[in-house]
């Protein structure tokens, strides 16, 4: 299975909070708005990938981190 996740390039971010109203599941802190905080992270858990936030950031300031799940799943085991 192929997850993706937003991840933030902080030094590219300008803090113009535009992509914290458009991530539907919050996943952006509002700390990031303005740079009350210079720790902001894009929240992984909440984050599904959706790229919203990269559309409307016109600072290259968020990528899309692309990742492929490697657990093996067992169809059958001989005994
Ligand atoms: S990719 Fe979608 S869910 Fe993830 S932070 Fe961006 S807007 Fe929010
Ligand atoms: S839209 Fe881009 S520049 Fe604006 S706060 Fe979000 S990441 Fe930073």
């Amino acid at each position: 299975m192929t997850t993706a996740k937003a991840k933030l390039i902080l030094a590219n971010c300008i803090g113009c909070g535009a992509c914290v109203e458009k991530c539907p599941t919050n996943a952006i802190p509002e700390s990031l708005v303005g740079y009350i905080s210079g720790l902001a992270e894009i929240d992984e858990v909440k984050c599904t990938g959706c790229g919203e936030c990269i559309q409307t950031c016109s600072h290259e300031a968020i990528i899309l981190e692309i990742s492929r799940d490697t657990v093996k799943k067992v169809d059958y085991i001989i005994e």
